[in-house]
């Protein structure tokens, strides 16, 4: 059976803080029976007013539905709450943020009793859940044939997209696009520390920075696009030999309006990094060279 077969699967849902709380009203919404535990009873109150059945333990939750969402605050928490209890033929999605080594190894772990398992990450905040509008959606990866069969039951809280069966890939994605988003975030906290206390407002200064990065954006593509060629030269219009000749500015200007270059210098420094192992070879590239320098800095592990 495919969830097409049904518009109202029924489910189990462990964990109600304020994303799971927003997942259980739109099951609710659409018409599913919902099963849900948490670990503090109060919180389920007013899930059971709205239809939701409440189990007294983790186990009597995920006896009640083939079908178990997890939506607790970390990976330890899984472990604690599910010890013990049989899971043979669940099929388990797990909406715990989480790392791809974490999610890997839930997915052995639960494979390992029985259970089929798809993980998860979350580009949303409770607000944008049951809300398409809002734009979120969810990443999952792991078992194709558990997310195949419940594909239109995991899209009602939101837009669902699947990255493959490495049930680590879903984590990977999601912290892929936070990752990005802070360094973006560092930039714009420096850009507006530059100007603090300057009669220029933050506020004049905003449509311009968002003009700017979404002319910037082009590097998005451009970087996948050399780092698939591995051609770091052909086209490029601002060479890396003169982005750290003018990086100096963007130092001294910090320097001059006292405000700390933190957020700034370990991208400056690695596109210096990249010029001084080779100024011939690579001073007619573009940034995205540098960006190979990352890998071996990170320490086996981690
Ligand atoms: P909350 O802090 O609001 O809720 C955490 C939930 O985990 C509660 O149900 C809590 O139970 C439970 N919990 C924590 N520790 C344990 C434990 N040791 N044993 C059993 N239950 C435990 O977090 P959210 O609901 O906001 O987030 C849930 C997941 O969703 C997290 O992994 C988060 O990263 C992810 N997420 C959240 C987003 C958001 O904007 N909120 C966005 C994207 C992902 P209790 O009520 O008893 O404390």
């Amino acid at each position: 059976m495919t969830d097409n077969d049904t518009d109202h699967r029924p489910l189990t849902l462990l964990g109600l803080g304020d994303m799971g709380t927003a997942l259980a009203r739109t099951w609710l919404a659409a018409g599913h029976p919902l099963t849900v535990w948490n670990r503090t009873p109060a919180k389920a109150g007013a899930l059971a007013a709205e239809g939701a059945a409440v189990a007294a333990t983790p186990a009597a939750a995920v006896a009640a539905n083939t079908l178990v969402v997890l939506c607790l605050l970390d990976d330890t928490s899984i472990g604690s709450v599910l010890e013990g209890i049989d899971l043979t033929g669940k099929d388990l999605v797990n909406l715990t943020t989480g790392t791809a080594a974490e999610g890997r190894a839930r997915a052995a772990w639960a494979e390992e009793r029985g259970a089929r398992f798809v993980d998860a990450g979350i580009m949303a905040t409770p607000t944008m859940i049951g809300a398409p509008e809002a734009g979120g959606y969810v990443f999952y990866s792991g078992s194709r044939a558990l997310f195949d069969t419940h594909r239109t039951t995991l899209e009602v809280p939101a837009d669902a997209r699947y990255v493959g069966e490495d049930p680590g890939h879903a984590a990977l994605h999601d912290v892929a696009l936070l990752s990005a988003m802070y360094g973006l975030f560092a930039g714009i906290s420096h850009a507006y520390a530059l100007i603090e206390g300057e009669d220029i407002a933050p506020k004049d200064l905003a449509p311009l920075l968002s003009e700017w990065l979404g002319a910037m954006g082009f590097f998005v593509g451009n970087a996948a696009e050399r780092l698939t060629s591995r051609d770091f030269t052909t086209g490029v219009v601002s060479s890396l030999a003169m982005q750290v000749a003018a990086s100096g500015t963007l130092l001294r200007t910090a320097a001059d309006q006292g405000v700390s270059p933190e957020l700034l210098v370990p991208y400056l420094d690695l596109m210096r990094e990249r010029l001084d192992a080779d100024p011939a070879a690579h001073g007619a590239e573009d940034t995205v060279g540098a960006l190979t320098l990352l890998r071996r800095r990170t320490a086996p592990g981690r």
